[in-house]
């Protein structure tokens, strides 16, 4: 049954620590004040529909921003708490928190919205499908043009050595206390490796460039579209190394629609100083103690960013949040799918596959995952699901 499926998924996010660990994830909690910033000039005085705002937390940024308006929808019971945050900071004549699922609530907004803001990403992108209700939003609600925070995410796969986790969970049981316990091995793979992991990897553990398994513009995809996800890969491995399995990883833009201040410079080689006052009128300089002020008043309502800040962010590109494993570790970490038999291979040896995710029929929240992969003589297939 659907409906209790989806209270139990609406009950876990009633839990303040899921919250707090998303919060705490400044790569992603940064990313997005950042790109709400950035955007500005697209989000003052419009209306902005935030789909799913837990703490409230990207509907305030929104505020700041300048919204005119900020519809925070919450399916689940974090939205009492969420109503109190707006109200403790002076913004309930501009935000709105909507207690419901998205698909069923309805917001007086005969012109649509200006932009959606969502953080919708699962682990591997899509477990949890939450992004299916961030469609139904912009079908719905979204004016022609509007603008779609983040507005692309792209999966990545690649094939991984781990030695390190192969010997910690599989290899201890062929000597423990000097005694031959061999005969847990397929045990130890099944408990270890039957399902995805969710593990934070290094660059070094990564055995070939990454494939793009599946690129989504956020303003155009289909639910249909993401059903399912197929792919074929293949790669060749940068080393001689055990194969050990695949990791998914994920990243978002935010953009690419650039606000008017935002736009290609007319003066060449612009100062970080004139491209941070292009970023924002108010650039006091700010540090992990002072983001943003709350508080009320116009001084609330102003960023202030910092010029280290806009540094990482040059005025021609646009926010990236990713979850590689090249890159800071986020609460996603990586998703690995790791193989029952690892394969040696030899450096430039070829690897090559295919894999498919879809929503699993019993509860389209679970992702099954179809996992085919061919190097040298070997050829083995691996069935999943993410629960
Ligand atoms: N925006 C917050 C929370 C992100 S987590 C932040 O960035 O910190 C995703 C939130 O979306 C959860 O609180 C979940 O309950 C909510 N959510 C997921 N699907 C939803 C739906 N269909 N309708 C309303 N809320 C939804």
């Amino acid at each position: 049954n659907f409906r209790e499926q989806d209270a139990a998924y609406f009950h876990a996010y009633s839990h303040l620590g899921v919250h707090e660990e998303m919060i705490k994830d400044r790569a992603r909690t940064d990313a997005y004040r950042d790109a709400i910033c950035f955007h500005a000039d697209a989000i003052r005085d419009k209306v902005v529909v935030d789909v799913g705002c837990g703490t409230g937390i990207l509907s305030i940024f929104c505020a700041f921003a300048g919204a005119r308006k900020v519809y925070a929808v919450e399916a689940s019971s974090i939205s009492v708490q969420a109503k109190e945050v707006v109200k403790a900071n002076s913004l309930s004549d501009i935000i709105t928190v909507v207690h419901g699922r998205v698909e069923e609530v309805e917001i007086e907004e005969e012109e649509g919205v200006d932009v959606i803001v969502s953080e919708w990403m699962g682990y591997a992108l899509l477990y949890e499908s939450m992004f299916s209700s961030v469609i139904n939003a912009r079908d719905r609600w979204l004016k022609p043009g509007g603008l779609m925070l983040p507005s692309y995410a792209t999966l990545y796969m690649a094939p991984i050595t781990n030695s390190l986790k192969y010997a910690q969970s599989i290899d201890f049981w062929r000597n423990v206390y000097g005694i031959d316990m061999s005969a847990m091995l397929p045990l130890a793979k099944q408990i270890s490796f039957e399902e995805p992991c969710i593990e934070t990897i290094m660059a070094e553990n990564v055995l070939s460039w990454p494939v793009v398994i599946k690129h989504i513009d956020c303003n155009k995809v289909t639910m249909r579209e993401l059903d399912a996800v197929y792919s074929e890969f293949c790669v060749s491995s940068m080393m001689k190394a055990s194969l050990h399995g695949f990791a998914l990883w994920f990243d978002v833009s935010f953009g690419p629609r650039r606000p008017a201040a935002m736009a290609a410079p007319t003066t060449n080689n612009p100062t970080k100083e004139t491209a941070a006052a292009d970023m924002q009128s108010d650039s006091s300089s700010m540090d992990s103690s002072t983001t943003l002020s709350g508080g009320g008043g116009d001084e609330a309502r102003g960023f202030k960013v910092s010029i280290r800040q806009k540094e990482k962010n040059p005025r021609d590109e646009c926010i990236i949040l990713s979850t590689a494993p090249e890159d800071p570790p986020t609460h996603w970490a990586q998703t690995i799918l790791y193989v029952y038999d690892p394969i040696e291979v030899e450096q430039d040896q070829l690897i090559s596959g295919s894999i498919a995710l879809s929503k699993s029929r019993e509860n389209p929240r679970f992702l099954n995952i179809h996992l085919e992969y061919t190097s040298g003589n070997r050829h083995c297939v691996k069935e999943s699901v993410m629960q």
